[in-house]
C-alpha cells in the first residue's frame, strides 16, 4: 500500500498538530484520528481510520533513554533531598522511590514511545528504501 498516494497530506488535517503532538496523544501521526498503539506499547499494524502502515516504526529502546534521564533525575534528586533534610531509614527509600519510579515510567513511556513514532513519520526514516533512487 502506497501511503503517500492515498491519502492525505500529514498537515492537511488533525487540527493543525503536528504529527509528534499526535504520536504524543497515541494517535496516528498522519490523520490525528487512528489508534497508534495495539495494547500498551505495541505499535498498531496500521491506522483504523486513514490505513497508514505503521510498519518500520519500531523506535526499539529509543524511548527509555529520556525516561532513564528524566526518571532517574526526578527520582535521585527526590531520594537526595529526603535523605539530607530527614534522614529516614532505607526502608522508606524503598517505599517511596521504587513505586513512584515504576508509575512515573509507565506514564510516560507511552507519551515518549508516540513521540518518537511522529519523528520518524515527520523526518520519514521509515520510508528510505522505498524512494527512487535508493539514496
Ligand atoms: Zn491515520
Amino acid at each position: 500500500m502506497n501511503d503517500l498516494a492515498s491519502s492525505p497530506s500529514p498537515n492537511a488535517d488533525g487540527g493543525g498538530a503536528s504529527p509528534v503532538m499526535r504520536g504524543i496523544r497515541g494517535r496516528c501521526p498522519r490523520c490525528g484520528e487512528g489508534r497508534l498503539f495495539k495494547g500498551y506499547l505495541k505499535v498498531a499494524d496500521t491506522c483504523d481510520v486513514c490505513g497508514m502502515s505503521f510498519h518500520g516504526h519500531d523506535t526499539g529502546d529509543g524511548p527509555v533513554v529520556p525516561v532513564l534521564l528524566i526518571i532517574g533525575g526526578i527520582i535521585v534528586g527526590l531520594a537526595l533531598g529526603l535523605e539530607v533534610v530527614y534522614e529516614p531509614p532505607v526502608w522508606v527509600h524503598l517505599l517511596l522511590w521504587i513505586p513512584l519510579g515504576t508509575l512515573l515510567t509507565l506514564g510516560i513511556m507511552v507519551p515518549l514511545k508516540g513521540m518518537a513514532v511522529g519523528l520518524q513519520y515527520k523526518y520519514r526514516s521509515t520510508e528510505e528504501e522505498t524512494r527512487p533512487g535508493g539514496v
